[in-house]
């Protein structure tokens, strides 16, 4: 599963940051997930419960900021935010755009450590 290395990583990246800081314990992970970011939220958060196991992370909440598509259209000059995945077309005038501005993020916003 895709979501299980992510989940790794995120835990490697907070470990070590955790560790740069001299925390002893990671309370929470924030993070921003953009709808292209390819990634599933609930797989991601089941992922992550059972990586954290026996790490300095364990017992650590995933708060996941979930961001929707947001394009831009030339032609109206405007950002639109989509409402799904299915077309890249503004909502204003109906012109396909590839011209994405948001909605691939897959990056951690902040960590939230105790002492
Ligand atoms: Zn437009």
């Amino acid at each position: 599963m895709h979501e299980l290395s992510i989940a790794h990583s995120l835990v490697e990246i907070a470990s070590q940051a955790a560790l740069e800081v001299k925390a002893k314990k990671v309370e929470a992970v924030r993070l921003r997930l953009g709808a292209l970011s390819g990634v599933v939220k609930e797989a991601l958060l089941f992922s992550y419960d059972v990586v954290i196991e026996n790490t300095i992370l364990a017992g650590s909440r995933l708060d996941i900021e979930e961001l929707p598509v947001i394009l831009y259209c030339p032609q109206c000059e405007v950002e639109s935010q989509l409402p799904g995945i299915q077309q890249f077309r503004c909502p204003k005038c109906n012109q396909p755009s590839a011209r994405i501005v948001q909605g691939k993020e897959l990056e951690i916003v902040s960590l939230e450590y105790s002492e």
